[in-house]
């Protein structure tokens, strides 16, 4: 295919250029803008004009150079069209990060040292695709250290409050994990989510959230034949995570299985070295069968406690992962409802 009819090149033919080039430029835009077509599509009816033209030239046998500057018109709306779309997506990216173009890197200066770290906006996409892989319940959502009350009535909270923020300031130089204790309603899951979200938004540290009793639920699910997932689907997460936080400790009536699905856990966390933030409401005191009284009546009256629940092994393996947190204080759910009823 070829333009028969080309003019003689003059400086009327450089000045013919020019007004077909403008002619060229506002159609592409009038495409591409008033009439909708956008930067792409518009680039179609385009394309066919041009063949059109080409076309019509071959079969009319007409000696004129207006197919020619037809052509030269069409061909410039259509450059006009890409060079507009090219434009606009280098502008998106750039749009992206003013402070480290979109590379994701900045250079920091601290006296004379000049350093290059990660930029804020890949933390912020990170936090963002990590939270979402945290799996905090939607209850649990609002939950922050900045938004967890610990002055008038819950200043007993005050400490607990402190080591959480402690613990986020110092890891992962310091890793040991914490095992919260404290009565159902005082806010240890409030302070486990808010922990471990400040951990994923200002660190970009990847955690993981699990209700102890969803998750053996999810492990029993497993066994079922017509369930996709294995046991090590629902498992690996829970070996890997960074940060895991262990919600409820306990609160699952201890079967033989019950231990050894813990004591799988907790071991394999242990033994990789991650951090495990664990919250309970049973005493941190030994399982009957070490400590508690003799007598089966006073024995079946006595209050369970962590040693019961998930065993007098992983108790003290517990001690060896976690520091302790105790939240003293009264149930706020409960005063909470009973306020409201009154
Ligand atoms: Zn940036």
């Amino acid at each position: 295919m070829h333009i028969r009819n080309v003019p003689r090149i003059d400086a009327g033919y450089w000045a013919a250029i020019v007004a077909a080039s403008m002619c060229g430029t506002n159609a592409g835009d009038l495409a591409a803008g008033p009439l909708g077509l956008g930067h792409v599509r518009g680039i179609i009816p385009i394309a066919a004009v041009f063949l059109a033209i080409v076309w019509a030239e071959k079969v009319l046998n007409w000696t004129t150079v207006a197919f020619y500057w037809l052509a030269i018109i069409v061909l410039r709306t259509m450059a006009t069209n890409i060079a507009d779309f090219a434009t606009h997506a280098m502008k998106v990216s750039a749009e992206i990060c003013p402070q480290c173009d979109g590379t994701g890197w900045k250079s920091v200066s601290r006296d004379s040292d000049r350093r290059v770290t990660r930029c804020d906006c890949r933390l912020q996409a990170r936090g963002r695709a990590l939270l979402t892989s945290a799996r905090i319940p939607k209850r649990y959502e609002h939950c922050e250290l900045s938004n967890f009350e610990f002055d008038g009535p819950h200043r007993l909270l005050a400490n607990a409050r402190m080591a959480a923020c402690r613990f986020v300031e110092e890891y992962p130089v310091e890793n040991t994990g914490l095992l919260i204790i404290g009565s159902i309603g005082v806010g240890k899951t409030h302070l486990a989510v808010g922990i471990i979200k400040e951990l994923v938004l200002s660190k970009g540290i990847a955690c993981l959230f699990y209700d102890y009793r969803e998750l053996l639920k999810q492990i029993q699910n497993s066994y079922n034949d017509s369930v996709k997932a294995t046991e090590l689907d629902v498992l690996r997460p829970v070996f890997e995570t960074e940060v895991l936080v262990l919600d409820e400790l306990g609160a699952v009536k201890p079967t033989d299985w019950v231990w050894d699905t813990v004591s799988h856990i907790l071991n394999t966390r242990y033994n990789n070295k991650r951090t495990t933030i664990i919250t309970t409401n049973f005493p941190d005191l030994p399982a009957a069968a070490v400590a508690g009284p003799r007598d089966l009546t006073a024995r079946a009256a006595r209050e369970e406690t962590l040693g019961d629940r998930i065993g007098e092994r992983m108790r003290s393996r517990l001690h060896e992962m976690c520091r302790v947190v105790r939240m003293e204080g009264e149930d706020f759910r409960q005063k909470f409802r009973s306020a409201s009823l009154r």
